[in-house]
């Protein structure tokens, strides 16, 4: 539809509002690095969960500086200590984990609501959208 309406009346848009339908990684990353479209989409967000433990609405993304807040107030990371040989980021299935310090987690009074078969939480988001968050886009 862009490339048609860039065809018939040599108009490309800046911004972009669509539904949800379009807010997958792939498809946002298209309309930014491709076309240079800023999206108005919100991000489909599969995370919700139907056992009551927390989803990833819960927590909250820090964009500035790349990590994730947890109810509690602690911080979820990508790496924990600084690597000699910095690490590309994601792993082969294309996500980016943040995982919060085991003993915040261990010490934690909402962990049976957290992550509770699990050591530690974790979030995890496609890299799609995370490289489109460090880029400063306001996505939702
Ligand atoms: S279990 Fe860990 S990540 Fe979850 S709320 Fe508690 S401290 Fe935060």
């Amino acid at each position: 539809m862009i490339d048609r309406v860039q065809k018939a009346h040599n108009l490309m848009p800046e911004r972009l509002v669509s539904d949800t339908a379009y807010g997958s990684g792939p498809m946002l990353d298209w309309l930014v690095e491709n076309r240079g479209i800023a999206p108005q989409i919100s991000v489909i967000d599969k995370s919700a969960r139907k056992n009551g433990t927390f989803e990833r609405a819960d927590f909250i993304f820090d964009t500035e500086n790349d990590l994730y807040i947890c109810p509690c107030g602690n911080e979820l990371k990508q790496y924990h200590r600084a690597y000699k040989t910095p690490r590309s980021g994601a792993n082969k299935d294309e996500a980016i984990r943040y995982r919060a310090h085991k003993s915040d987690c261990d010490a934690c009074a909402l962990k049976e609501r957290c992550t509770p078969k699990e050591p530690q939480c974790k979030v995890t988001r496609s890299i799609e959208v995370v490289l489109l968050f460090r880029t400063g886009l306001r996505l939702s």
